[in-house]
């Protein structure tokens, strides 16, 4: 990875004036990243290439406030990044190919273009499964997916949800809420029995089956084909499962696939340093593509919202001539139904676990290895993510008896 100082601020800033800086993606850390540029350098030219039909976007949104806030539309969704940043935004294109030593890009349509300093905010595609190429059947990750759920539901229509993680068990919530029949298939004993532990779970799972939602626990799905106007589902026990549409929610890879043709160090996600800076000083990454050192949490790579902010942000003041380290170690959430939690760290219902109860609806969980708290749910507990932080970054400190109260 990029030497701090090969990539000074001086340096960076003097480049980045001639040839400007290059976004490849158009996610929620391309829109930090310009707002990050922006803080530093207000003339510098912002070029962001991105393979989506919309302009950037909340994904979040996407699987629960527009289906839950009538007020909240689409439009209220866009996050304003070229009128705000005065970025260029190319949609609908692909960059295939980046030539280090002469420092261009080449997208998919042969076009290719200098940059000063290239940012590579990939993200990751939804992991897929054996299913016919359909409308019908969406791997849900984008606003055109969004779109297409819309279509595929309301009106009593009946969508299968494959997947009980976080995606999969919020697209589950909002389209039931929103007059469709829904069946979700996990492999999992339980709704969330991967991640909480039992308690929690029972309570998880009971607002789907209050609901009305079908589940179809220690299932997975086989194959479908195309019937009519729907899909017929084959599940691993044989059974079967007519359904209007299909909507996948698998987790998802990481899209390193550029950065490996380029020769930049990949494992899992896109190598880079404290600075967000891969193995070569005029190239950087970050948000879920990107594997970084937490110092709290050691390297890994994080694939969600509060990580897209604030890394993209950091990486875009970065690379114009800031000398900080990102340091934030990320929380994340999710919301299902009145229920919502907000964790730091691992949530893994295998490891050993410590609950805290508050009252009969709010928790928090500690999540022990080799009896150090490694994770901390907080469940409909709120505003204490920092002291998460604080009891994990102090963890070897600590004894599983001592954990109840210091939250
Ligand atoms: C439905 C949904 C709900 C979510 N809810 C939550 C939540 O409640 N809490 C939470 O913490 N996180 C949540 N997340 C996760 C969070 O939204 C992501 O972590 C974040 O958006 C990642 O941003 P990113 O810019 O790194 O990647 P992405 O959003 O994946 O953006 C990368 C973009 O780059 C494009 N691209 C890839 N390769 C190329 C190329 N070669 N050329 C041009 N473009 C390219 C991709 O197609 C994509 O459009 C959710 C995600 C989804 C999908």
């Amino acid at each position: 990875m990029a030497d701090a100082d090969t990539a000074s601020a001086d340096t960076a800033v003097a480049e980045t004036a001639a040839a400007g800086y290059v976004i490849v993606g158009g996610g929620m850390v391309a829109d930090a990243a310009a707002r990050g540029i922006r803080e530093r350098d207000a003339t510098g030219s912002i070029l962001i290439l991105s393979d989506d039909v919309d302009q950037p976007y909340t994904r979040p949104a996407l699987s629960k406030k527009l289906w839950t806030d009538d007020s909240f539309t689409t439009s209220d969704n866009d996050l304003g990044t070229a009128a705000e940043t005065g970025a260029e935004i190319r949609l609908r294109t692909s960059v295939d190919r980046i030539d280090r030593t002469g420092r261009t890009v080449t997208t998919t349509d042969g076009e290719t273009i200098g940059y000063g300093r290239l940012l590579l905010a990939t993200g990751g595609r939804p992991k897929t499964l054996d299913l016919p190429d359909d409308d019908r059947v969406i791997y849900f990750r984008t606003a055109a997916d969004y779109r297409n759920l819309r279509e595929l539901s309301g009106s009593g229509k009946h969508v299968a949800v494959i997947g009980g993680g976080y995606i999969g068990s919020e697209l589950a919530a909002a389209l039931v809420q929103n007059d469709t029949a829904v069946t979700i298939v996990f492999p999992d004993p339980d709704l969330g029995a991967s991640l909480f532990p039992e308690r929690v779970d029972a309570k998880f799972e009971s607002r789907f089956v209050e609901h009305g939602v079908t589940l179809r626990a220690n299932s997975r799905l086989r194959g479908g084909t195309a019937k009519g106007d729907g899909f017929e589902l084959v599940l691993d026990d044989g059974s079967t499962l007519r359904a209007d549409g299909v909507a996948v929610g698998l987790g998802i890879e990481p899209n390193t696939e550029l950065a490996e043709k380029a020769g930049l160090a990949v494992d899992d996600g896109i190598l880079v340093d404290a600075r967000l800076a891969t193995d070569d000083p005029f190239v950087y990454s970050a948000g879920d593509v990107a594997s970084y050192p937490d110092p709290i949490l050691g390297r890994r790579r994080v694939e969600h919202v509060d990580n897209a902010k604030e890394q993209g942000a950091a990486v875009g003041r970065i690379m114009a001539g800031s000398d900080e380290k990102y340091t934030h170690t990320p929380m994340y959430y999710s919301d299902v139904f009145d229920l919502g939690y907000e964790a730091v760290g691992r949530l893994d219902a295998s490891l050993e676990t410590v609950e805290d109860w508050k009252d009969d609806d709010s928790v928090v969980v500690y999540y022990l290895e080799g009896g150090v708290p490694v994770g901390v749910l907080l469940w409909n507990v709120w505003d204490s993510t920092d002291k998460a932080r604080q009891i994990l970054a102090e963890a070897r400190a600590l004894t599983p008896d001592n954990l109840v109260g210091l939250i």
